[in-house]
């Protein structure tokens, strides 16, 4: 159900504030979280951000990471944090499964939920929010948030700015994906004027790998990736033998998926990953292909157009075998020129 609040009005007196996001934080995930952190906590709240998981190392350098608590290391103190704030901030993601072991707690607490995202199809668990589709990242949320509905665009410190243009820069693909408007580069050239050192947070995203990452990304190009070329479809693979073999770490397969998707001709691209429990899987495409509603239809999944996620409890070959049981109903859009 729904509670009407005004979240500017409210934000007037200290709060118990917690925020959380959705497992395995992404850049974007972390960065709104931590620049919304900030803004906050400079304005008096007492403020938690909770994430429900760990999260890549190539993120372990944000302002204010250490702040965070991660929820499956202290589950007990998190619960407590939670049932006790007066409002939860829910950042880039609009479905509670999507902060797994989190998910009933938070849907239980007797706090004000304030969503900010950018996904299609909330589910509707929030009391209020702003959530916008079209948004490239809940980072220019943040920045909206901030900027418009607190009006407090003068606030945006060194650290917030850091934190919500690694957001954006993640999200948008370093600036290049369809969502990359010119309102986001005026976002961008006001965060760069309030502090963001753009050229270091390049370095530290992407220039961060370890020696075994790379010669993971060599085997799994090598050994792994499968072109199909009727659907101008790109799949790869990997096995749990493969994640042991060569120590993968969250966030070693960041961005895996946008090298199948960067053959020239492939308009689908997925990435089938044989986690523990289940088969996770990362869909990228280019054009009107809906990655989002192969995800919610086959996979348990969705997210955006031309990014989407999944999973699945059947065995990877029975994954892989459904995702190409699933190109024949795409053709017409696959092959089009
Ligand atoms: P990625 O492939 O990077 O994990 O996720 C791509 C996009 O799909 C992200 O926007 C992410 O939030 C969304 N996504 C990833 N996994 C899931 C999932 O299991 N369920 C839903 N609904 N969305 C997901
Ligand atoms: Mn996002």
């Amino acid at each position: 159900m729904q509670r009407e609040l005004e979240i500017k009005k409210f934000l007037t007196k200290p709060k118990k504030i917690v925020i959380t996001t959705h497992f395995k934080p992404d850049g974007d995930a972390l960065g709104s979280s931590l620049g919304l952190y900030h803004w906050l906590k400079g304005n008096g709240h007492d403020v938690q951000v909770i994430v429900p998981s760990d999260y890549p190392q190539f993120l372990d350098w944000l302002p204010g990471k250490d702040d965070a608590l991660i929820y499956t290391q202290a589950p007990t103190r998190s619960q407590e944090i939670i049932a006790e704030a007066d409002l939860i901030f829910c950042l880039d993601f609009n479905n509670l499964s999507r902060i797994n072991a989190m998910q009933e707690v938070v849907r239980s607490a007797p706090g004000y939920k304030y969503m900010i995202d950018h996904h299609l199809d909330p589910e509707g668990f929030e009391d209020d929010g702003l959530w916008d589709p079209a948004a490239a990242a809940a980072a220019q949320l943040v920045f909206r948030f901030i900027n418009t509905t607190m009006d407090a665009g003068a606030q945006i410190t060194a650290d917030i700015a850091t934190c919500l243009y690694t957001g954006i820069m993640t999200d948008t693909g370093s600036f290049r994906f369809r969502s990359t408007t010119a309102e986001i580069h005026l976002i961008i050239a006001r965060l760069i004027e309030c502090g963001a050192k753009n050229w270091e947070i390049h370095e530290k995203i992407y220039n961060s790998s370890s020696e075994s990452r790379l010669k993971f990304l060599g085997f799994a190009l090598l050994n792994r990736l499968e072109v199909i070329p009727e659907y101008n479809t790109a799949l790869i693979y990997l096995t749990k033998q493969d994640l042991a073999q060569f120590n993968v770490i969250t966030g070693d397969t960041e961005g895996l998926v946008n090298y199948a998707l960067s053959i020239k001709g492939v308009r689908l691209a997925a990435l089938i990953i044989d986690r523990i429990e289940l088969r996770k899987l990362s869909l990228r495409s280019i054009g009107d292909i809906p990655c989002n509603e192969i995800c919610k239809n086959n996979f348990n999944g969705g997210g955006h157009l031309n990014a989407s996620g999944g999973s699945s409890h059947d065995d990877l070959e029975s994954v892989i075998r459904t995702f190409k049981s699933v190109l024949p109903d795409y053709k017409e859009i696959l092959t089009k020129n």
